[in-house]
């Protein structure tokens, strides 16, 4: 494999993804090489390529990225040639530290992020640490297991830490890509009955066409009012949405002993009542991705048809349109680059 090279998409230093020839090196003990076939693109992304985490110009980016494992370093056990694989956003984390050894490894303090601190899925060929890669079972398609990579397992990760129970009420504000999977996963896994709070009637709309039991929009109701009011109060909350507004609603929205989950990243603060969190034993916690395991589970959940990510296939060329769609709010479901079916420029 050596001198070899491939097209990938990385972060300029002028804050644009671009399509370049990159090199690819040669595997090192503990590696997997992946033929990719797709990648997802995440909001992380236009985060990293406008440099808003720090300058990382050059990476390869992507970390929703599936593809074959086409050749493996000799020492190599968990994967096998022809395995379809994860590039996930935890893309390795040191193994032995205190958050490593206890089921907590998205919190590693060595932690290394694909299509941020290491190179990434958005490209022909991706090398990966093969104990880190997660399998992706055969019953899942390609572009499915993609979204699930970062924005499934995100989710799935976050109504677990819901504890939520089957039958109890959770939730779910903002609709959008992260939203609808979360929906999914509470009502299809966990079986909890689902609140969809959004601004946007279309994204409620679409809501209840995936089983959601109440839709509140809070430009035209308060959501803790009609909450409180029609439930009792929820069990849990998960908020996605990025305003400091719906963080706010969540906590009037739960029940006394309430869990409220953030997952949203608004640059701000949320505003807490001291005498509610302690009268009441509110809980507020964040939750960042997945384990390898989260994802093993939430790619099971999708292999058994109970979560269906909405996914178009687009071309790497079409990197900056994606980009610019996105920050124009007008993405619905997933954009995933076909890596399979390259343009020849
Ligand atoms: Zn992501
Ligand atoms: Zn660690």
């Amino acid at each position: 494999m050596t001198d070899k090279k491939m097209k990938a998409i990385v972060a300029n230093k002028d804050h644009k993804a671009e399509v370049v020839e990159h090199d690819l090196r040669d595997l090192r003990p503990g590696e997997a090489l992946l033929k990719m076939i797709c990648c997802g693109v995440c909001h992380t992304d236009l985060h990293v390529k406008n440099a808003d985490f720090g300058d990382v110009s050059g990476v390869i980016l992507g970390h929703e990225g599936i593809g074959e494992v086409i050749e493996v370093a000799d020492d190599v056990t968990s994967l096998e040639i022809g395995d379809r694989a994860s590039v996930a956003w935890f893309f390795q984390g040191c193994g032995h530290c205190e958050y490593c050894t206890t089921g907590r490894e998205t919190l590693c303090r060595e932690v290394k992020n694909a299509g941020y601190t290491a190179d990434g899925g958005m490209a022909e060929y991706c090398i990966v640490t093969a104990d880190y890669a997660v399998k992706v079972p055969e019953e899942l398609a390609s572009p499915a297991a993609s979204s699930i990579t970062c924005a499934g397992v995100t989710t799935y990760k976050a109504i677990k830490s819901a504890n939520i129970l089957p039958g109890e009420w959770i939730v779910i504000s903002g609709l959008g890509g992260l939203g609808n999977l979360a929906l999914q996963y509470a009502k299809n896994v966990f079986g909890a009955k689902v609140i969809a709070v959004d601004i946007n009637d279309g994204q409620l709309e679409f809501a209840k066409k995936y089983g959601a039991d109440l839709t509140v929009n809070p430009l035209n109701e308060d959501p803790g009012e009609v909450i409180q009011a029609k439930t009792g109060g929820a069990h849990a909350a998960v908020v996605t949405a990025v305003a400091r507004s719906a963080f706010n609603q969540a906590v009037d929205s739960v029940r006394a002993g309430g869990r409220i989950v953030a997952v949203g990243l608004p640059s701000e603060s949320m505003d807490l009542n001291i005498p509610r969190l302690v009268l009441d034993g509110i809980e507020v916690i964040g939750s960042l991705v997945g384990t390898r395991q989260d994802l093993k589970e939430a790619f099971q959940a999708g292999a058994d048809g109970l979560v269906v990510p909405q996914c178009e296939m687009r071309l790497m060329e079409d990197i900056n349109d994606i980009f610019d769609e996105m920050e124009e709010g007008k993405i619905r479901g997933r954009m995933v680059i076909d890596l399979e079916n390259l343009s020849n420029h």
